[in-house]
């Protein structure tokens, strides 16, 4: 069996579900030890444990919040004491708060973007410094490291009524940009996913409601909602060597929602 993963450690933040759940279970069907961080859903983490478990890899939950430095240090150090060697992380967890950009408090703009865009940053210093300091194993991967960024179709298409989400994640790619070009002497790979609506707990009022769902299905010239899937494959492709050439770059998985649907002559 051919393993793209096999041997490596991967961290998922905010892996209890949704698509951070999918692209675990896949990284652990791809061969790959899993670090499960969970902030509240317990419940959902251990799901998504025994997910991993079914497809023949190990997992660990960790609970964290990865918008607090001592919570990812922590996170790091009980990937550390069970696995040993750290190879890919996975920076998922994101929150929505929206509000009116008229409305929104100072705490509505910071919760997001300590969430989304600070956390973001804690872990892959951590985990660079990890990579840095454990170097290149030929025989697991060609790179030192990877990490991969979960940011949104929202780094690029502005979002009226969620302007501290839409910052968080524009803010997510540069961030992504500017450590991969400083990394990549390291040999450590720095990318995004930016996915366009996926089937998740988070717009689950949305695709739900036969309105919402329409609504949604006119900014998709593919003519489908996303499921976790579509995401988690790439994740494990993004991670393998298959890709080893590819940093800095952002993967739009949005079925064209990134094409300007509205232009479309019908
Ligand atoms: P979700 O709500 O199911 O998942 C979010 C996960 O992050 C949950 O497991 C949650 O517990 C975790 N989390 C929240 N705050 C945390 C914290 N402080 N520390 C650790 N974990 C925390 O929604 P999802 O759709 O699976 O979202 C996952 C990521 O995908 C997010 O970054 C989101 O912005 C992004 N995204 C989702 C969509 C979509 O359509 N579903 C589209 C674009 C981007």
């Amino acid at each position: 069996q051919n393993l793209l993963l096999r041997n490596q450690t991967a961290i998922v933040t905010g892996g209890s579900s949704g698509i951070g759940q999918g692209i675990a279970i896949a990284l652990g069907a791809a061969g790959a030890n899993v670090v499960i961080n969970f902030h509240g859903d317990e419940e959902g983490a251990k799901k998504t444990q025994q997910a991993v478990v079914d497809k023949g890899s190990k997992a660990i939950i960790v609970k964290g919040d990865v918008g607090k430095e001592e919570d990812v240090k922590m996170i790091f150090e009980e990937t550390k004491k069970t696995f040993g060697e750290l190879h890919i992380l996975v920076n998922n967890a994101g929150i929505q708060e929206d509000k009116p950009f008229l409305e929104m408090s100072l705490e509505d703009w910071q919760k997001v973007i300590q969430t989304n865009l600070t956390g973001a940053f804690l872990c892959a210093q951590r985990a660079a410094k990890v990579f840095q300091e454990q170097g290149i194993k030929e025989e697991v991967s060609k790179a030192c490291g990877k990490i991969i960024f979960i940011s949104s179709v929202h780094d690029t298409i502005p979002w009226s009524g969620r302007v501290n989400y839409a910052t968080a994640k524009g803010g997510l790619k540069m961030m992504m940009k500017s450590i991969a070009q400083e990394l990549a002497p390291k040999k450590i790979r720095v990318n995004s996913i930016s996915p366009g609506a996926i089937k998740t707990p988070i717009n689950e009022h949305e695709w739900k409601d036969e309105e919402g769902k329409k609504n949604m299905l006119k900014k998709i010239p593919y003519g489908r909602i996303g499921d976790t899937e579509d995401i988690a494959q790439a994740a494990v492709w993004l991670s393998s060597d298959q890709a080893d050439y590819i940093t800095g770059t952002s993967l739009y998985i949005d079925g064209g929602m990134t094409l300007y649907p509205s232009f479309q002559e019908k």
